[in-house]
């Protein structure tokens, strides 16, 4: 293995908490942060890890996300987190050896102003009751921002990294035509041998062993698309959690990526029925205090907005260019 060893896995003691890329809330990524419908309704056509998760928790989660695209309020958890992987990202800008956790820290500020710029709404996380900016709230909370990029310096050395890429958007097609898509947050290739390491942060902490299954799920559909795309099994995924500052390694197999497809065809699958039915079970768990849409979820009394895609006689996903599921 030429590529440098990491610590070792966790003693994990946190029920998962990580946090959504780039803060966007499916909603918000689909351009309706703020209320309001952008896009008419429509049947899935591809499946990221985040997703993935969601039907794997809650098949009515994944139908108000992906379907009906009902807004999600921002939340500053998840808003500390674009920041922090901005940050992250945009270090390695710099020579190596600038690479330095004051430099890091200082960048937390400009790039929370540059995601406001994009989304003003964001300004309302930090606001008091009557509407009021709280300076206080938003200097506290840059602070909590600033201690994770610190703790990244005791898990990874930066000066001595050089990504092959940052943020990189994968895509590919199954022979089933199943499009998986989705954003690796760092590829390591090594310079000798060119071993492929996936690299994902997260901001939250390291899961309890009973939680450890979906982190890596989502680690090893990254893998399957990268193997699918380069031709080579990435030899190593580690999962990098700020919040408690741990790092996660897997060195999956063929048979691990195999398997993996395996259970996301299945996956596919479940969803088309889905689709086509119009039954999408609310599935009560230890995430729905999280969840946003409990106002319309049987569990919690209420009822769904009327079904989308009723009116589409047989609606099925669109899958990818290869045919269909
Ligand atoms: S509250 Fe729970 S059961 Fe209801 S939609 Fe959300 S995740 Fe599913």
């Amino acid at each position: 293995m030429e590529i440098p060893a990491q610590s070792p896995p966790p003693d994990a003691a946190a029920p998962p908490q990580g946090v959504p890329r780039a803060g966007a809330t499916p909603a918000a990524a689909a351009g309706t942060a703020g209320g309001g419908r952008a896009t008419p309704p429509r049947p899935p056509s591809s499946l990221s890890p985040s997703r993935a998760a969601d039907f794997m928790r809650c098949p009515l989660l994944y139908r108000l996300r992906v379907i009906d695209r009902l807004p999600e309020k921002p939340s500053q958890a998840a808003t500390r987190g674009t920041v922090v992987h901005a940050v992250l990202e945009r270090l390695f800008d710099a020579p190596a050896a600038d690479r330095t956790a004051a430099r890091a820290r200082s960048m937390v500020a400009g790039e929370w102003e540059r995601l406001l710029a994009a989304r003003p709404e964001l300004a309302g996380l930090f606001a008091a009751a009557e509407g009021a900016a709280d300076p206080a709230a938003l200097a506290a909370w840059l602070e909590s921002a600033e201690r994770l990029v610190d703790r990244w310096f005791t898990l990874e050395d930066p000066t001595r990294l050089e990504p092959a890429e940052r943020e990189l958007y994968v895509e590919t097609v199954l022979e089933s035509g199943l499009t998986l898509r989705g954003y690796v947050d760092r590829l390591d290739v090594a310079p000798v041998g060119g071993d492929l390491r996936v690299v994902d942060y997260k901001t939250g902490k390291a899961p309890r062993p009973q939680y450890a299954d979906e982190p890596l799920f989502q680690m090893k559909f990254y893998a399957l698309v990268l193997w699918r795309l380069r031709g080579v099994v990435p030899r190593r995924l580690q999962l990098v959690y700020l919040g408690s500052g741990d790092v996660l390694t897997y060195d999956p197999s063929e048979a691990d990526l195999l398997a993996t497809e395996r259970k996301l065809l299945a996956l596919w699958e479940a969803i088309t029925e889905a689709t086509r039915s119009g039954d999408w079970r609310p599935r009560r768990g230890p995430l729905c205090g999280w969840c946003d849409h409990q106002a319309v979820c049987p569990e919690f009394g209420g009822t769904p907005p009327p079904y989308p895609l009723a009116d589409v006689p047989g609606a099925r996903p669109a899958v990818g260019q290869n045919g269909t599921v």
